[in-house]
């Protein structure tokens, strides 16, 4: 499954099974057909207009708080925290992201991250958050977790996630970009209890 998942940088990624699906699409070079779009949160470099339309069908179907949904035009399918839906054969539970010491992701403003259930491997992508208690429950094969800290989580609270989530992979992300640098990825790939995967952004 690790091979299906392409790093766009940042927090953008691809993930390709029999369906094509994008995660807080930023800085695309190319364009391409999504069955699926999941936003985070409206933040610009997470929810990109601009990068949507290099992707949208007229059979995309995206993901997205309610106050992101606004903006865009389309199959639009609003979600918060604790949601369970099935979207092209693809299990997704939406649990919450936000911030703990800091007032970037206002847990009030309810915005998320994502576990897909692709073909029994269940993948985390976390959205823009602090390690919080609710990761204690979230159950998941291969975790994409913050590490640039300022508006996330940095590579010593990434760290305490990774022991509380205990996945089997973690893959960094926010980070190369706007905030965190490799070598924050490098040093998080030696304090992880858990295998790190430093993916190479791809276009
Ligand atoms: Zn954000
Ligand atoms: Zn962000």
């Amino acid at each position: 499954m690790l091979k299906n998942i392409s790093w766009l940088g940042h927090a953008s990624f691809k993930i390709t099974n029999d369906k094509v699906l994008y995660i807080d699409p930023w800085k695309l070079k190319k364009e391409d057909k999504a069955d699926i779009i999941l936003i985070t949160h409206p933040h610009y470099d997470h929810l990109s207009l601009k990068d949507i339309s290099k992707i949208q069908t007229e059979d995309t179907i995206i993901v997205i708080p309610p106050d992101g949904a606004s903006k865009l035009k389309g199959n639009i399918k609003t979600v918060r925290p604790g949601d369970n839906l099935t979207i092209k054969g693809i299990d997704i539970k939406v649990v919450p992201a936000y911030n703990i010491k800091k007032d970037y992701h206002p847990k009030e403003n309810r915005w998320v991250g994502f576990i897909l259930n692709m073909k029994g491997t269940r993948i985390y992508h976390s959205g823009d958050t602090d390690f919080i208690p609710e990761m204690k429950k979230i159950k998941a094969d291969i975790a994409l977790l913050p590490i640039g800290g300022t508006y996330t989580m940095d590579v010593a609270e990434a760290v305490e996630a990774v022991k509380a989530i205990n996945p089997k992979v973690v893959i960094p992300m926010h980070y190369g970009d706007i905030v965190g640098s490799v070598e924050d990825a490098e040093k998080f790939k030696k304090l992880s209890p858990v295998k790190v995967e430093i993916l190479k952004k791809e276009d």
